[in-house]
């Protein structure tokens, strides 16, 4: 293939940006901030299922208590029921009567038991009030912290896009100028050679494989006619001559 000094030499330039780009991308794959937002969203997600659980808790401990007072209160009207009929003399029998101050000694007993339960919920309530509160102000410290990773992210990768489109539009101005046949075997080696298709021979190394030449091999490559696209013997790459080639 033959192409002029010049293209040869723009290849050189459009690698620059190439590789340029390439590193661009892997910058954009491997920010700090990518790893950074996956650790806080797992954090995230778990506060929240932590949240909602002491929350279940709370409420369910809410509803106990709300039936062990319910619980107090039958027994308290009930007392007071059998108090009232006591205290009004309408208990005509003495056995009636014994039975009765039974009940309300039972009562008495059963309502203390009970008010005992309603302290121990109540107790259980300020923990579980407790914990949600704490439990809220985790995950909205982890949602406000996960929001401030993403927003670094975004802004990284904002810097990252606007040297990429700028680098682009170099790229496709000096790919324009460059014969087609030329550019295509450029690409079709910077796809196999790891996205280098183009290397500079650089006193006698070619740039893209370190390989230092022969001095057999770089009499072939002096032989070579300056519009011949030459090609590293190692490495298959497009060897680009200067005037540091130590040709
Ligand atoms: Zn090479």
């Amino acid at each position: 293939m033959n192409a002029a000094p010049a293209d040869q030499i723009r290849l050189l330039d459009l690698q620059a940006l190439d590789s340029r780009l390439d590193q661009l991308a892997h910058r954009s794959r491997t920010l700090p901030e990518h790893a950074d937002i996956q650790q806080r969203s797992g954090d995230l997600t778990e506060l929240r299922s932590l949240t909602v659980a002491a929350e279940t808790q709370l409420s369910d401990t809410q509803r106990e208590l709300v039936k062990a007072e319910q619980d107090v209160d039958q027994v308290r009207t009930r007392a007071a029921r059998n108090q009232q009929r006591m205290d009004s003399g309408s208990v005509g029998s003495a056995k009636d009567l014994a039975n009765l101050q039974h009940e309300v000694g039972a009562l008495a007993k059963r309502q203390s038991d009970l008010e005992d339960v309603v302290l121990e919920i109540m107790e259980r309530l300020e923990t579980g009030q407790a914990r949600v509160s704490e439990m809220t102000a985790r995950r909205d410290d982890a949602q406000h912290s996960l929001a401030e990773a993403e927003s670094r992210r975004d802004a990284a990768q904002a810097e990252i896009d606007a040297e990429a489109e700028k680098v682009t539009r170099e790229r496709a101005a000096i790919a324009a100028v460059i014969p087609a046949d030329l550019l295509k075997l450029y690409t079709r080696l910077r796809d196999t050679q790891g996205g280098t298709g183009a290397a500079r021979l650089y006193q006698r190394r070619c740039e893209g494989c370190r390989v230092e030449f022969a001095t057999a091999d770089l009499r072939t490559i002096r032989a070579a006619a300056p519009d011949e696209v030459v090609r590293c013997e190692n490495c298959s790459r497009i060897l680009i001559r200067t005037s540091d080639s130590g040709l």
